[in-house]
């Protein structure tokens, strides 16, 4: 997620000598850190295959050229989601035998076919004539829909390793590495990540992607630096080139220069060591300075793999889990069964910590994969989340009956989104009390009581909330969708983005609002929106009087860091006069005035050697 950063980047030190030959590209900074070193650029077989055509006397033959292609294909593919299996790339396990599936598609057959008997075209040419004719029918190239995307995605990739086969290419590209790379590609596919585990590959660098995307979640598991999204990088880079990646900024340097690279190698230095500080205390509380407050740091979670790296981080618990990334990429929703074993890997690594499950909030912004969702002029505003999830009973049940019988390993909670009427929670919680009877009449243990909780994410939750503080168990403030539907900006918005602000003094009055309802009726409050993960801002809300965040496990350091440079009397001081400020501008230089000289490494990503002390390290 974007971090709201206070600290301009112009302040943040760099070299100040480049060189004319030196290019810099910018992306998404996908998985931190900084590594210099050659790249490895892995090309786009769709554009180096040679169209060739064939006599109607061979069309037998090539025919055959491409079904023994599919076959080596899914092969290659299932060794690769057998070594997946069992390891933290269990998701990429599940992705690639989705893969061999769809490489013996009958229709992808049929219009390979076709190319190679009707329209005289080489295996190759076929396979990528019908490889895009297929795509097309999933929508347009360039499509920002999620779903759209993933499915060209999808069809692409099986068709790439096809023609891979063809072209007599090895099974995956990053291989028998002999020293320390930099891949760059357009887009990496899963067994191409997959297989990086067991390489020297030291970062990563495509084209395409967020940091949602596979090749994010996976450089992030592996601990190597990833700037995705860097645009045009193959016209830029070639195999041997020098290269910085800067996974903290999301920049990428093209053959940087004696200067740049030595400011890179330090910057490096310095990231690794503020990691290790941070990581060695990552079994100490969360206190500030003054140790009145002790704040409790869980982490938010999109796969179930994320939890071992949220165990590593020291997350006490899980304060979100979007369970809506269970129904992607699939045709239909995932079973009771799957469902409850992917919540019970969760709660086993991470017990005797709670694990909030969130029912599926899908509809929005959010992939409508399973979910034929009709077309709105605002979908935001629309049928997502909990409205969408009551319209269908039945899909909601069989994940309530799989958070129940999970709740038998250990402690959950389940939290509803996007919730506006107390009907809502209600509908809900009695969906919640049949799956319970359901789990019980069939001789299931579960758990007595399980705490039903609501997202607070909707300015009318918010002015109510000492009302819904009467039924829910525990409210979560979400202030992605909080700024997104307060500030009346599309939070998919680029060009308002810098607007759409959890400074706002509207969003701090609610978050007090809310804060003070669930004291009121002794609830407890968490904020898991992304501004929990920002340094400054969650010596806000602390402030403000929370004392339960939950972020990517990835800024558990850094916040549990702040927190404890600073007393709380300073918090809430600053606090108070955030509320009364003006305008999220006000707000940001009252903190950036109080707060930003003590933090100066903790924004930047790197430590700061005030003390001369590196080389003792
Ligand atoms: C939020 O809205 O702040 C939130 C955490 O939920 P999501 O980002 O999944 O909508
Ligand atoms: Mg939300």
């Amino acid at each position: 997620m974007k971090r709201v950063s206070l600290i301009p980047r112009e302040s943040i030190p760099v070299a100040s000598a480049t060189s004319p030959s030196s290019i810099t590209i910018e992306g998404i900074a996908a998985s931190a850190g900084i590594v210099v070193g050659p790249a490895l650029v892995i090309g786009n077989p769709n554009a180096s295959y040679v169209r060739r055509a064939v006599s109607d006397a061979r069309v037998d033959d090539e025919y055959q050229r491409f079904e023994e292609a599919v076959s080596r294909s899914k092969e290659v593919l299932i060794e690769l989601s057998e070594r997946a299996a069992g390891t933290d790339s269990r998701e990429h396990g599940a992705i690639l035998e989705a893969y061999v599936v769809m490489c013996g598609d009958p229709m992808l057959a049929k219009k390979v076919a076709f190319y190679i008997r009707k329209e005289l075209r080489c295996a190759e040419w076929a396979v990528a004539s019908a490889g895009e004719e297929i795509a097309n029918l999933f929508g347009p190239a360039g499509s920002v829909d999620e779903y759209i995307a993933e499915r060209r995605h999808d069809i692409t990739f099986v068709c790439d390793r096809i023609l891979r086969e063809l072209m007599g290419e090895p099974a995956t590209l990053v291989q028998n590495l002999q020293r320390k790379t930099v891949v760059v590609a357009h887009d990496l596919s899963p067994a191409d990540t997959a297989s990086m585990a067991r390489e020297p590959v030291v970062a990563i660098v495509t084209e395409v992607g967020s940091r949602t995307s596979h090749t994010a979640i996976m450089a992030r598991a592996l601990a190597v630096p990833a700037v995705l999204g860097a645009s045009h990088v193959l016209h830029t880079v070639k195999n041997g080139d020098l290269v910085i990646v800067d996974g903290l900024r999301g920049v990428v340097v093209v053959n940087p220069t004696a200067i740049e690279i030595e400011d890179a190698e330090d910057r490096a230095r310095r990231h690794d060591i503020h990691e290790k500080r941070l990581n060695a205390r990552r079994d100490e509380p969360c206190r500030s300075k003054c140790g009145t407050a002790s704040v409790v740091l869980r982490a938010n979670l999109e796969l179930p793999s994320e939890a071992i790296i949220a165990k590593e981080r020291g997350a006490l618990g899980v304060g979100l889990y979007r369970t809506e990334f269970l129904f992607v990429d699939r045709v239909v929703p995932p079973s009771e069964d799957e469902q409850f074993e992917t919540f019970k890997s969760v709660i086993a690594t991470l017990a005797p910590h709670p694990i909030t499950l969130r029912i599926f909030d899908l509809g929005g912004d959010k992939f409508v994969s399973c979910f034929p969702v009709p077309p709105e002029m605002n979908p935001a505003l629309g049928l997502r989340a909990v409205r969408l999830a009551l319209t269908r009973p039945d899909i909601l049940l069989t994940q309530l009956r799989a958070m129940v019988r999970a709740s038998a390993f250990g402690p959950i909670r389940i939290m509803v989104p996007m919730v506006t009427t107390v009907q809502e929670l209600r509908d809900v919680k009695a969906l919640l009390d049949k799956a319970i009877v359901d789990i019980r009449a069939r001789g299931i243990p579960c758990a007595d009581v399980i705490p039903l909780g609501m997202m607070i994410e909707v300015p009318a939750a918010a002015m109510l909330a000492d009302i819904f503080a009467r039924e829910a168990a525990f409210f979560s403030v979400g202030t992605n969708d909080l700024v997104q539907y307060t500030l009346a900006i599309d939070r998919t918005n680029e060009t308002l983005a810098a607007q759409a602000t959890p400074f706002h003094p509207a969003i701090l009055r609610m978050i007090r609002m809310v804060q003070a309802a669930a004291d009121g009726r002794g609830i407890p409050v968490s904020l898991c929106g992304a501004m929990a993960s920002d340094p400054m801002a969650a010596l806000l809300l602390v402030g403000l009087g929370l004392r339960e965040l939950s972020m990517e496990s990835t800024s558990i350091g850094d916040i549990k860091e702040t927190l404890g440079r600073f007393d709380l009397a300073t918090m809430e001081r600053i606090a108070q006069a955030a509320l009364h400020c003006e305008s999220a501008e006000a707000v940001e230089a009252l903190l950036a005035r109080t707060y930003a000289t003590e933090l100066f490494d903790i924004l930047a990503g790197e430590a700061v050697d005030l003390d001369g002390l590196f080389d003792a390290e």
